[in-house]
This record gives C-alpha cells, sequence and structure tokens, in this order.
C-alpha cells in the first residue's frame, strides 16, 4: 500500500497548481487523476482533434489579466506568451430568422479576452513540466475515500481496473464539488448539509459544447468581419474568431441546443446545422472547413455530473465546504469553490493556492 502526505484529486489545472505548491513547500504529494490525460476541462487539440498544443480550445479559451490577478501571476512566471482575441472588423447579430443578419461595427474590447499561443493547455504543460512524472498517475480514478485513525485510506481503480489502496494524511479534492459527490464512496458518509452543498453546485460550462469549423484562409476578416456573432435563430448563440496565433484559420461557437437534443441529434446532424449558420452569415466559403472539432462537455462524466445539464449557473461561495468528521482532514480546491472567481481559470489558481495554504497550517499545527 502506497503512503503519502497529501493526496491530490484531479489533475486540472487546480490540481496541478496544488501540486506545485506542494513541490515548493517541499512535502510530499501523490496526484490521482482519471482520464488518460492532465487539464481536465482545459483541452487544446490538433486539427485530427488530438490533445496537445495545436492552439484549438475546446474548453477555456480566455483569460482576462486585468481582472483576474492570479491567473495573470501563474502566465507570468511560466512565462507563457499569450495574444489578444481577434476583435478587428464588424459584428454580426442575428434577430431572428426572417430577418437579414444586421453588421455593426464594434466597440473596442473592454477588458480585452486573451488567449496563450499554443492553447490552454500550455498551462497544463508548463506546470507538468515542474512536477515529478512519478508523482503524477494518470487513469487513476479516485473512488472511494475512508477515514482512518491517523488520516485518510483512498480507494484508487488500477490500470487493469482492479483496487488499490492509498493512505495519505490530508486529502485535497480538486474536482468540481458535484463530481467529487456522485464519483466518491464517503465512509462514513459526509454530513447531509455538506452532501447537499456539493449537489447543489454547479459546474461552471458543464452543459456546454463547443463547435470549430477550421479554414484554409481567414475569409470573414477579408470581407471585414470580426467572427463575432451574436444570434437568436442558432444553432450557435455565441461565435468567435478562433484562429491560431501561428495564423490557422478557424471560427468556433457555442451551441444553443440543450445537451438532451444535443444527444438526440447526433454530431453529424450538429455539425451540418453549425456549417449551415456559418454560411449563411459568412457566405459560401463557410460551407467547405478542412476540419471541424466538436466536444461536447455535457457527455462527459468526469466533467458533467447528472444534474449539470439541467442545474447551471455559478457556485455561490461558502466557506464551509466540508463539515462533520471530514473537516480536518480534506479540503476543496477546484475551480467552484474560489470565493472571488468561481468557474473560472483564476478561480482554480486561487482555490488551489487557498486550499493548499490551509494544509500547509494545517500540517504544522499537526507537527508542533
Ligand atoms: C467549454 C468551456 C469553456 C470555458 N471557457 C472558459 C474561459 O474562456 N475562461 C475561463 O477562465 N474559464 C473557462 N472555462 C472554465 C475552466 O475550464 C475551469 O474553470 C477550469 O479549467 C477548472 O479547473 P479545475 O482544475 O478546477 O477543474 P477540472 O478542469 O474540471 O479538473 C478536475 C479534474 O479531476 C478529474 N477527476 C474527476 N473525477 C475524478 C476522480 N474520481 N478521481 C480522480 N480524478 C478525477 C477530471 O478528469 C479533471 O481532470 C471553460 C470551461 C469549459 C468546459
Amino acid at each position: 500500500m502506497t503512503h503519502t502526505t497529501v493526496a491530490i484529486l484531479g489533475g486540472g489545472l487546480a490540481g496541478l497548481n496544488a501540486a506545485r505548491l506542494m513541490q515548493q513547500a517541499g512535502l510530499d504529494f501523490q496526484l490521482f487523476e482519471a482520464r488518460d490525460r492532465l487539464g481536465g476541462r482545459i483541452l487544446t487539440v490538433d486539427a485530427a482533434g488530438v490533445p496537445g498544443l495545436g492552439g484549438y480550445d475546446l474548453g477555456p479559451s480566455w483569460f482576462w489579466p486585468r481582472m483576474q490577478p492570479a491567473i495573470a501571476a501563474l502566465v507570468e512566471e511560466l512565462r507563457l506568451p499569450s495574444f489578444p482575441q481577434n476583435s478587428d472588423g464588424d459584428v454580426v447579430f442575428e434577430r431572428m430568422s426572417r430577418e437579414p443578419a444586421q453588421r455593426y461595427s464594434a466597440e473596442p474590447q473592454e477588458p480585452q479576452s486573451l488567449r496563450l499561443v499554443g492553447g490552454a493547455a500550455t498551462l497544463i504543460h508548463a506546470l507538468a513540466k515542474m512536477l515529478p512524472t512519478e508523482r503524477l498517475h494518470l487513469s487513476a480514478p479516485v473512488t472511494g475515500l475512508t477515514l482512518e485513525g491517523d488520516g485518510i485510506m483512498l480507494t484508487v481503480a488500477g490500470a487493469d481496473g482492479s483496487p488499490e489502496s492509498v493512505t495519505a494524511e490530508q486529502v485535497i479534492i480538486a474536482l468540481p464539488p458535484r463530481v467529487a459527490q456522485v464519483g466518491l464512496a464517503f465512509t462514513p458518509l459526509l454530513p447531509p448539509e455538506t452532501l447537499t452543498l456539493w449537489q447543489d453546485t454547479p459546474t461552471w460550462m458543464a452543459p456546454h459544447a463547443k463547435f470549430f469549423a477550421l479554414y484554409d484562409r481567414p475569409f470573414w476578416r477579408e470581407a471585414g468581419y470580426s467572427g463575432s456573432v451574436q444570434s437568436m435563430v442558432g444553432p450557435m448563440p455565441e461565435i468567435h474568431d478562433a484562429t491560431t496565433a501561428d495564423g490557422q484559420a478557424a471560427l468556433f461557437g457555442f451551441l444553443g441546443v440543450g445537451a438532451a437534443e444535443r444527444r438526440r441529434m447526433g454530431e453529424d446532424a450538429l455539425t451540418n446545422a453549425c456549417l449551415a449558420q456559418f454560411t449563411r452569415i459568412f457566405g459560401a466559403d463557410a460551407a467547405m472547413p478542412r476540419a471541424s472539432l466538436y466536444k461536447d462537455w455535457a457527455a462527459d462524466p468526469w466533467t458533467a455530473a447528472p444534474a449539470d445539464p439541467v442545474s447551471t449557473g455559478h457556485a455561490v461561495f461558502t466557506p464551509d465546504w466540508v463539515q462533520g468528521p471530514w473537516a480536518e482532514r480534506l479540503v476543496l480546491a477546484g475551480s467552484e469553490t474560489s470565493p472571488t472567481e468561481a468557474g473560472y481559470l483564476a478561480g482554480a489558481v486561487e482555490a488551489s493556492a487557498t486550499a493548499v495554504s490551509t494544509l500547509l497550517t494545517r500540517l504544522d499545527g499537526v507537527r508542533a
């Protein structure tokens, strides 16, 4: 049986930032990630849809450094280059299907949304590079936590599906609270108020899906459009230019079709409907992309709990994420638990830093 001082559950931005801070503090940790890749909701792919640093962000695209000091500081510390979201050119508003789309000159973006060169996953790669690989366990979902006299015993599903046990003095849960509530069996049970709180905390963006069309050239820019669209016609209510920093042309949109309907329609029908919208707005060049990409987060159980597609929004902050007998052994660190930027990348950085500092104080107290 493996023993560690701190077990970190989740290898998204929050879990990796917690690991970085544990490493800086010189503390022993092991990180367990359910998927076969790090990053969680951060998912950057190439034109073939392969995860990496290909520049197409199927998860988060933007950060706003002037409003979000925590992510600004991390991006600066990791020396990651960024570039502004394209907003040069006209914006389009589609009000109803029987009216032609309206075209407006755009106001300068305020605050300016920034993207990372290579995609948001550059954050994940830079953090992972700082950490010893033997401490990062992929395809290792934690399924259960048992409170014992001097710590917690974790049950981790091993590579062949057989359970392995890990003991830890403290546990950082860097998952959306709803995903933790659904996926982790607690012995003894979490107190009802904690259970309800986790269940009632929506996972930001979990109900959503993104569609990308990749083109040989940014023909909309040539026609004076920025690529930004607001539409009440659909199927995408919000569309943006997604051209990469090295000039690979692309548009993306958030699907406005609900999760159940998306499942019913299937990816091919959705792709056709999205391309028809791009073509209606930007002309015939939009009809024939060189590739398309689609990610439905509501269909991904490591991000979306069954309640997420029906109950959405930002988490309401509470200082008491864990109560009862678990309170001295567990801290929550996922973005949803941030007091200032719940749901955002900045929230993941902020919440994980707070969680680690709580834990360091606790461990100091135990050892003093
Ligand atoms: C489509 C979309 C667009 C977004 N756009 C933006 C944006 O533009 N700007 C912005 O700031 N934010 C945006 N966000 C939100 C941003 O992605 C999140 O705030 C951030 O990535 C959350 O990081 P996290 O580490 O807290 O959680 P996650 O990234 O959800 O990480 C949790 C990790 O835990 C793992 N896990 C789950 N269950 C288990 C288990 N039982 N055992 C072990 N591991 C487990 C998961 O696989 C995952 O890797 C967007 C999100 C989505 C989906």
